[in-house]
């Protein structure tokens, strides 16, 4: 993998292998955008980038040039490690150094993710149950901060689903992303920036990651294995979010193996919703979704007329069906209505 293996975000490759090869870079980053486009993953290759050994000596007069371009919210590099060979220059990784490597495989000593599974470990706890990222978490990774590298220049933090912080961890990161040792930078991946507080935002040089489209979602997918007709099929109901698109295909997938007859066909479906109500919500709004793709479909292909008022009647109450979903009513309730509503126009799960 390198920057060249992303897909889909092209000017903001660009802009970040522009910071890799310049060595000047903003000690706290910000990478927002929703849920299962590639924001971890870009912020694990520019990782691996800024701190690749890898050898291409020929790119050093263009790194100083870029120096002089790449601008005002950045720190310069910092020297070289002792224990690190000529720095890789060309701004993307080269996937076969040993920092490469390591941060491939999550064990380079200064290349750290801070997560739920972090946590968890720290707490000695279950990883699933992690909901906030809490104060010890964060008090527990800045004594990492203040420690010199081991293997590489850079020491990069990466904290994943930064929009958890809760208020408490938020605070404390304050002093730690306004005076970052040198040499130290902060990448915070967050889904939703709103939760994070202003005086966070103000101090990380916010980089806007947008949903793939669905042909770079389909193509994604089948690099992870599947057909193309699967892939073709998830992508539509994606949103643009690779993520979103391995959660339909899990509610697919279990949906296939419910059988019963028509008549008991609804009841079983809404009774497989997950117990835990904020995942059967999510559930309840991939089933939504999957009902309204199958009856806008069928919509359009009706030639005007009745029938396709009335399909087009069932979509606009399918749509006011979703939105119930996120307001407090009982996704049981508003799912089986939404499956009787379809189910008079013969508008099925798919
Ligand atoms: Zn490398």
């Amino acid at each position: 993998m390198s920057f060249k293996s992303i897909l889909g975000h092209e000017g903001t490759i660009n802009k970040l292998n522009a910071l890799a090869a310049g060595g000047r870079v903003p000690p706290a980053l910000l990478f927002y955008g929703p849920e299962g486009i590639g924001k971890f993953l870009a912020a694990k290759e520019f990782a691996k980038a800024l701190n690749c050994t890898g050898p291409d000596e020929t790119l050093r007069d263009k790194k100083q040039e870029l120096k002089e371009e790449i601008g005002l919210f950045a720190v310069p590099a910092p020297a070289p490690h002792p224990s690190s060979s000529i720095p890789h220059i060309s701004g993307d990784a080269c996937d076969r150094c040993v920092s490469c490597s390591q941060i491939d495989k999550s064990v380079h000593p200064d290349v750290r993710v801070i997560d739920a599974e972090f946590q968890a470990l720290l707490m000695e706890e279950n990883s699933q149950k992690q909901k906030t990222l809490r104060i010890d978490t964060v008090r527990e990774f800045t004594r990492y901060v203040y420690q010199k590298p081991i293997l590489s220049s850079w020491k990069v933090f990466i904290i994943n689903d930064a929009h958890t912080l809760n208020t408490n961890s938020q605070n404390a990161m304050l002093k730690i992303l306004e005076e970052p040792p040198p040499g130290t930078i902060f990448i915070l991946v967050a889904a939703k920036r709103n939760l994070l507080l202003p005086t966070i935002i103000s101090r990380s040089c916010a980089i806007e990651f947008n949903r793939l489209s669905p042909a770079a979602v389909e193509e994604l997918l089948e690099r992870g294995g599947m057909t193309l007709d699967e892939a073709s099929a998830l992508s539509e109901l994606s949103g643009g979010s690779v993520k979103k698109a391995g959660d339909i295909k899990e509610v697919r997938d279990r949906l296939a193996g419910i059988t019963a007859a028509d008549s008991q066909k609804i009841f079983k479906l809404v009774s497989s919703l997950p117990r835990e109500p904020y995942m059967a919500r999510e559930e309840a709004k991939i089933m939504l979704d999957m009902l309204l793709v199958s009856a806008r479909k069928k919509w359009l292909a009706q030639p005007p007329g009745k029938k396709a008022s009335e399909h087009a009647a069932l979509v606009r109450k399918l749509l006011d069906y979703r939105r119930f979903l996120n307001q407090n009513v009982s996704h049981g309730l508003v799912l089986e209505a939404a499956l009787l509503e379809s189910e008079k126009l013969s508008v099925a799960l798919r």
